[in-house]
């Protein structure tokens, strides 16, 4: 057991959690002059947290509006590209605009530790007692309704109105409560990414930016081995951030049993990638799910004394990549809704809290949700996408630029036939079908 013993004053509200989704409910609610504890298991607040990262500073602007003047942030992306690879070639899209080099810059990469804490700074600042290195190990129950939870220190019941569950990706006490069911394999992706340390110098001369200007690169293809999943590379201020994630269920289900970390090391050995990491210095590696199941894994959001917010609701894009941003939007409605009900003495009952549903369903975090809600199944059914396709469109186009006296009739002919080869008309036509439907 550890010291200190939990105080035995009973709360407005107690957050479970200080990633992006914890900071922003506890801060929402602390700022309205709740009385808020917010509970971190971690040393402090970013210590356990993983991410790639990109931070969209939309979210995070509506939280704390000034937040550039003294946030960690690393580099404000100018450059975006979309890379489908194969084992040895790429066939890309870059998106480079000179309007995301002027202030205020929308996408940033942040190091999350360092993040964490300053996001946890302001929650401190806006009167919330914050409490490292606590486990919460279970809520307290009195029937339905959430009264509290228990901690792992002497004394460790600490009572609230309201808990907001901001404990990531794996609930585990949203499951022992019984507000969760078990996580599926097939709605979690499995990540593991690195960081590499290099010169800012050499950073810019590779990706062709200037001081304080970022590349993203995402990856799709050879290098998921046919299962669902993507690859990232990410410019830090002197370091690059490259990682790939896949469904676990794909991973159970691989036969060739490949683990995540196998995948990682191909991936930066790829001829198109591994000169950009040349020299780099491993410092930080990291595995870590993410929630992938979309919509039809979005759980029950509240109820007598309680909300979940960010991973732990399953909010996370993962056809754009965003989870912070949901995170954080779907903590700052959770405390406006409980700072509302506060506000109109109300008791915080499920009828109360539903405003948090209602507030999320105007939201782009659950228009974006529904909008892809066909998308998971169709990639779970559609393997040829992550390995089919990204190796003919690379053979494709190597069979269009190669200039080897074949007539280009000829080889539009031999392009339209490997296609054709691979997947048949009536293939071809139901995969662009999936995929609209999927993605409209
Ligand atoms: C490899 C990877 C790359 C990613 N890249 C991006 C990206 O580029 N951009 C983006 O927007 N999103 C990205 N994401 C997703 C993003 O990280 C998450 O959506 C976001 O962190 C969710 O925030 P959260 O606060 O809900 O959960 P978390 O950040 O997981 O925070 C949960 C917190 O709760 C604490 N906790 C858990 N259980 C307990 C307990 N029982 N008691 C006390 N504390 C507890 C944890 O220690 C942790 O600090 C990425 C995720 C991964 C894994």
């Amino acid at each position: 057991m550890k010291e200190p013993t939990m105080s035995h004053e009973k709360f407005d509200a107690i957050v479970v959690g200080a990633g992006p989704s914890g900071n922003a409910a506890a801060l929402t609610m602390a700022k309205a002059g709740l009385k808020v504890l917010q509970i971190e298991r971690g040393e402090y607040p970013g210590s356990k947290n993983v991410q790639g990262a990109i931070l969209y500073a939309d979210a995070l602007e509506k939280l704390v509006p000034d937040f550039r003047d003294d946030a960690p942030l690393e580099r404000h992306i100018i450059e975006q590209r979309m890379w489908v690879l194969d084992d040895n070639s790429f066939v890309g899209s870059h998106y480079r605009s000179d309007d995301y080099n002027k202030p205020p810059y929308n996408r940033y990469t942040i190091i999350r530790a360092q993040f964490d804490k300053w996001f946890s700074s302001k929650v401190r600042e806006a009167g919330a007692l914050v409490i490292c290195e606590t486990t919460v190990e279970e809520l307290l129950m009195d029937g339905e309704r959430c009264v509290g939870v228990r901690c792992d220190r002497i004394g460790g019941e600490v009572f609230a109105d309201v808990v907001v569950l901001a404990d990531g990706v794996n609930s585990v006490l949203a499951r022992k409560a019984g507000l969760h069911g078990e996580i599926q394999a097939k709605n979690v992706a499995l990540a593991v990414k690195e960081i590499l340390f290099m010169p800012e110098e050499v950073i810019q001369q590779r990706f062709n930016v200037k001081e304080e200007e970022g590349v993203v690169i995402e990856m799709v293809g050879s290098v998921t081995e046919g299962m669902v999943g993507t690859g990232f590379l990410y410019t830090n201020k002197d370091s690059l951030t490259i990682g790939v994630g896949c469904l676990l269920s794909d991973f159970k289900a691989n036969e060739k049993r490949t683990s995540p970390y196998a995948l990682l090391e191909k991936l930066k050995k790829h001829p198109s990638i591994a000169p950009m990491l040349e020299g780099g210095e491993m410092k930080e590696y990291a595995a870590h799910l993410i929630p992938e199941g979309g919509l039809r894994a979005v759980p029950q959001l509240y109820g007598h004394g309680w909300l979940i917010v960010g991973d732990s609701a399953g909010f996370v894009n993962a056809v754009h990549r965003e989870g912070s941003n949901l995170a954080m939007t779907s903590g700052r409605l959770a405390g406006e809704t409980v700072a509302a009900a506060k506000a109109a003495g109300k008791a915080m009952t499920a009828q109360t809290l539903a405003a948090y549903k209602a507030a999320l369903d105007a939201s782009f975090v659950m228009k974006d949700l529904k909008k892809y809600k066909h998308l998971p199944e169709v990639l779970e059914r559609s393997p040829h996408f992550f390995d089919t396709y990204p190796a003919l469109v690379n053979r494709a186009a190597k069979t269009y630029f190669t200039v080897d006296g074949v007539d280009k009739t000829t080889k539009q002919r031999e392009i339209l036939g490997s296609f054709k080869a691979a997947r048949r008309v009536t293939g071809l036509v139901g995969d662009a079908f999936k995929l609209w439907r999927a993605m409209r």
